[in-house]
């Protein structure tokens, strides 16, 4: 049956991480495709007496509706918490979101009218750019270095273009490359922002899983207008499956994101943030945090020691000191798509970097992680993804 869908419909194509995860579902694919968590580490004990807890002290209230802008406890528990980054708010700048991919879609509704164009870096997140491509807006890749965005490139690109809207992007750990921003560029950025009068989305999912070095401060404690709005999720530093994140921004900006959650979904999950605050109180997330940083850091350790014994001459790839993705780049014949293919036969995925640069090209990288695999399953997936790429050399 040919529906007469919207237009916007024609910019919305099924990712292809998610297709890629139904291939691999067998179990005995060693995938390094996904950004999932260790699911070994979520605390589901500790879960288990919390939701009897919330359930028996509150019952009524924790099935109940709640407020658009979410439960006020957590909320300023959150705010305490952006104060790491040298971000001083009150709850009153917080919104409860369904994940930090939710404040992604309202940024977009926001902000963006058809033909409007997103700046962001290149390579970018891909659930970002299919939440943006769906209000019908085209894209600007500013070139990455291992600071971040090239302050100077962002520069040309906004001097030129006429209908940038916001600059989008994911300093810490960047999903999918690995790297984090300098502490100068990050002031850098805010300057050419007040400059232009743009505002920034600052999504930072990963900034938390630091193994090593010292946390920079976030984008938007350089913010002096009420131009950064920060994206933060619990789905790294907690469980994805609660669907908790948050979007912290100046009250009148706020604001408009309290309109379009209202008209979105009203709320996020009531249970779910009690469930979430009663954890912070009950135990001391940083050290769960802690816990799981020890794992992600053995696990990136082994995978780039195999990559640097096995994989052949000529092949780079990001030192991440920290987060879930380290990214590599092929000799520029090599096309990452068919090397999947050749890996998926030997069962092991990965994702080819073409789907993070918006505007295409780039088919010789590829994004692995290694959160979510066993030590002994890192070192197979390598050894045999290094005898996919000699294959093709
Ligand atoms: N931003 C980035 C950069 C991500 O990598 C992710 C998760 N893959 C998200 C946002 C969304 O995460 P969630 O909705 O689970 O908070």
């Amino acid at each position: 049956m040919a529906l007469n869908y919207a237009e916007r419909m024609g910019n919305i194509r099924a990712s292809e991480i998610r297709e890629l995860l139904k291939l691999i579902e067998k179990p005995e694919v060693i995938s390094f495709a996904g950004g999932l968590p260790a699911p070994e580490l979520f605390p589901v004990e500790e879960m288990k007496e919390i939701t009897r807890e919330v359930l028996e002290e509150e019952g009524e209230k924790v099935l109940q509706y709640g407020t658009t802008e979410g439960y006020t406890p957590l909320r300023k528990k959150i705010a305490e918490r952006m104060a790491k980054v040298g971000v001083n708010v009150t709850y009153e700048n917080i919104l409860i979101t369904s994940g930090s991919q939710q404040g992604l879609d309202f940024t977009g509704k926001i902000f963006l009218d058809p033909g409007d164009v997103v700046i962001c870096e290149s390579p970018s997140y891909l659930g970002a750019i299919n939440a943006f491509k769906a209000y019908q807006c085209s894209f600007a890749e500013v070139p990455t270095d291992d600071d971040g965005m090239i302050i100077e490139e962002l520069e040309k690109i906004l001097e030129k273009t006429e209908r940038a809207k916001f600059i989008y992007v994911i300093p810490d750990f960047q999903n999918p490359s690995g790297r984090t921003w300098s502490v100068e560029r990050r002031k850098r950025l805010v300057e050419v922002a007040n400059k232009y009068n743009l505002p920034i989305i600052e999504d930072n999912p990963y900034g938390e899983l630091r193994f090593e070095g010292e946390r920079p401060p976030a984008i938007k404690h350089f913010d002096t207008e009420g131009r950064v709005i920060f994206l933060g999720t619990f789905s790294k530093t907690f469980c994805p499956g609660l669907r908790l994140g948050w979007t912290c921004a100046d009250t009148e900006v706020l604001q408009k994101y309290i309109l379009v959650k209202q008209g979105a979904d009203l709320q996020t999950s009531t249970i779910a943030q009690r469930e979430l605050n009663k954890f912070l109180e009950k135990y001391d997330l940083d050290e769960y945090i802690e816990k799981i940083k020890k794992v992600y850091k053995r696990r990136r350790d082994l995978m780039l020691n195999t990559m640097k014994e096995e994989f052949p001459e000529g092949i780079k790839y990001t030192y991440p000191e920290g987060g879930l993705f380290t990214w590599v780049e092929l000799p520029e014949h090599i096309n990452a798509r068919e090397l999947l293919e050749k890996a998926i036969e030997k069962n092991v995925a990965f994702v080819p970097g073409g789907s993070f640069f918006p505007n295409g090209g780039h088919e010789n990288t590829m994004r692995l992680n290694y959160s979510n695999m066993d030590e002994e399953r890192i070192v197979i997936g390598i050894k045999r993804l290094a005898e996919v790429i000699k294959e093709m050399l």
